[in-house]
């Protein structure tokens, strides 16, 4: 089953899109804690601009299902989620051990409804992957999801699911070959380290690179073993404009499309690529941003947007709304309309802010080097791989309620947005020397293993037939039995938490 890519339910006349958009109106009250500069009050800011740009209308808006335990257990170990399901602030201090093997405490605090959060942004994005495998939507977009540095039982830098590689699990029982690109400041190292030894997989990730965190990302790591050449990472240094940036991502994601052909695209926007954001230090106009999006949307191929960082939070509401426009082909005006949070976008009260005059330390040289480099990587993969399937494994079942666009609980966090300075920790954590060879960075051997394991139940029959035993016999691999039919999966009560009505 080749699905190509180029086949869609709709968008014949090149310039229109089925879009789904999934929001959960709560999403905004969870709250990181004071001064920190996570802040998901974005996303209701973003929701309010695409609401009264009268983008909603659309588009089809939909609250996401929460994710559940065993949704997240596709890619976590059953002891992490367990311990993100149980923590709360006022009991954390009991379990210092644990929080410390999970690296949960200081980036990554313990605050009212933690898991209930991680359920909702896990949720849109397995959502949002379900419905571009069904073909209800050419477009998924899920801002609240993104959060790319989660690992299989830690959380790092403001991640503590990770929703992409749930998200592309799900895509991968329908699609062959699935391409991850992540245009976030930061590198994308959580999905990249996930799927690091497959090749149904592509991760491809711009970001800074040299004495930054997460201190990954090195263009000498390029895969392992089947994974060889199908992990890409572009290096980036301070101040990129937008011109800098194409000059790499359209040669680079161009080569990609046509070498990997991937059937279905999950792009991370992370709006702390922008400039002036209070953590980065790039310069990139929303435009420029948004260019990004343009171009992955011109391949015609069943694309999930995801948001990611961003902590100038007026520059991320802008982005995203923008961003939502190009998915659905709609320029919008740059005047703001009045709406409830219209005073974090004074003086100009526009969409679109002017980048600042930053220098630009990524020399002509320099980028030229790095397009050479990477196209050269690429021409090593001269034909898509073909897996074979058997039997589609069954969908996660969500049934998500259609999300009431007049929702009234739009209220501000009473301490939202308190621009309390607060630096994120910058050391990086796996810095490499550079004079050192580059090794293969399968780090975590039992997450990578883990999610071969999963991908590779992705064309298993889901019963256990002799075939399908052989099957993963002769892949050398250890023979997963896939879900149960989704009809006969309970849906779980509510969790506890914050958002419990
Ligand atoms: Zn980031």
């Amino acid at each position: 089953m080749d699905t190509g890519g180029n086949s869609l339910p709709s968008g014949a006349d090149g310039l229109k899109r089925k879009v789904c958009y999934f929001y959960d109106p709560e999403v905004g009250n969870y709250y990181y804690g004071q001064g920190h500069p996570m802040k998901p009050h974005r996303m209701r800011m973003t929701h309010a601009l695409l609401a009264h740009y009268g983008l909603l209308q659309h588009m089809h808006v939909l609250k996401p299902n929460p994710a559940r335990d065993k949704d997240l257990c596709r890619f976590h170990a059953d002891d992490y989620v367990s311990f993100l399901r149980r923590v709360t602030p006022e009991t954390q201090q009991d379990q210092l051990r644990q929080l410390k093997r999970f690296n949960v405490g200081e980036d990554c605090p313990v605050f009212d409804g933690l898991y209930s959060f991680c359920q909702t942004y896990a949720g849109g994005s397995i959502g949002g992957a379900v419905k571009l495998n069904h073909g209800h939507c050419d477009i998924a977009v899920n801002w609240a999801g993104g959060l790319h540095h989660a690992k299989k039982c830690e959380a790092s830098g403001f991640c503590y699911v990770n929703d992409i590689v749930l998200a592309i699990l799900e895509l991968l029982k329908t699609h062959e070959r699935v391409l991850y690109v992540d245009i976030d400041i930061h590198h994308g190292d959580g999905v990249e380290e996930a799927f690091y030894i497959t090749d149904r997989v592509m991760t491809v990730s711009f970001h800074k690179f040299g004495d930054y965190f997460p201190g990954t990302g090195d263009i000498r790591d390029i895969g392992f073993g089947k994974g060889k050449y199908y992990a890409l990472n572009v290096p980036l240094d301070d101040g990129i404009d937008d011109e800098s940036y194409q000059s790499l991502f359209k040669p680079i994601i161009s080569k990609v499309m046509e070498v990997f052909r991937p059937g279905a695209v999950v792009l991370q926007c992370g709006a702390d690529s922008l400039s002036g954001d209070r953590l980065g230090c790039f310069n990139l106009s929303v435009k420029g941003h948004a260019e990004c999006v343009r171009f992955m949307r011109s391949f015609n191929v069943p694309l999930l947007l995801v948001g990611g960082g961003g902590y100038t939070i007026r520059n991320v509401a802008r982005c995203w709304c923008y961003e939502t426009g190009v998915a659905l082909g709609i320029e919008v005006d740059d005047k703001m309309p009045q709406h409830e949070y219209i005073e974090y976008f004074g003086p100009e009260y526009t969409l679109h802010v002017a980048p600042s005059n930053m220098e630009n330390k990524n020399s002509r040289e320099l980028l030229e080097h790095i397009r050479v480099k990477l196209l050269d990587n690429l021409s090593k993969l001269q034909h898509a791989p073909s897996v074979q399937f058997q039997e589609r494994p069954p969908d996660t079942q969500f049934l998500e309620a259609d999300e009431d666009e007049d929702n009234k609980d739009e209220r501000n966090h009473p301490d939202s947005d308190v621009n309390v300075d607060c630096e994120r920790k910058s050391t990086p954590r796996r810095v490499k020397m550079e004079f050192v060879e580059s090794e293969p960075n399968h780090k975590n051997h039992e997450a990578v293993d883990q999610v071969a394991r999963e991908v590779e139940s992705t064309l298993i029959d889901s019963t256990c037939s002799k075939d399908s035993i052989a099957a993963a016999e002769a892949a050398g691999l250890p023979y997963v039995k896939a879900e149960e039919s989704p009809e006969n999966v309970d849906v779980e009560a509510g969790p506890s938490g914050m958002d419990q009505q």
